[in-house]
């Protein structure tokens, strides 16, 4: 491969990588309701009433997709303090696997939001070191 082309896809692989922003646009009430849930728990593990196998129980599986299609956020996760937190994206509904589609391009998304079937979309936060792992928001996509 010549070093243009390389070069055109590695800014298509660019331009096509999810944002945080592009996960779900709008701020929603539901959003404040999982930060609020979020800090609870977090207060709670703090103080010592959730221990940490409890609020750091992802599955490996959700461990690698925030590894390979999660979005990183800039920010810190709040138990190891260590590792940057990502958001993972699943879609649930009608002809998609049970255990829902990991998303990871915008073209992805643009194309299940352009879905007659109404769609289920959950962002999870995530340490993939850690294993912390809460949800942040929730939404519809699809239905047109
Ligand atoms: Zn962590």
């Amino acid at each position: 491969m010549s070093s243009v082309r390389t070069e055109k896809l590695r800014v298509f692989k660019q331009k096509n990588n999810l944002e945080k922003s592009d996960l779900i646009a709008t701020e929603s009430a539901t959003d404040v309701e999982y930060r609020l849930a979020r800090q609870v728990v977090v207060d709670f593990w703090k103080n010592g009433k959730i221990d940490t196998e409890t609020v750091c129980d992802a599955q490996p599986m959700l461990k690698r997709n925030a590894t390979h299609c999660g979005v990183p956020t800039g920010e810190e996760c709040p138990i190891c303090e260590i590792n940057e937190i990502y958001y993972v994206t699943y879609v649930f509904g009608p002809r998609l696997p049970a255990h829902g589609r990991c998303i990871s391009s915008k073209g992805e998304l643009r194309r299940l939001n352009a879905r007659k079937a109404q769609l289920s979309a959950y962002v999870i936060e995530v340490c993939s070191v850690c294993g912390w792992n809460h949800l942040v928001r929730s939404s519809s996509l699809g239905g047109n």
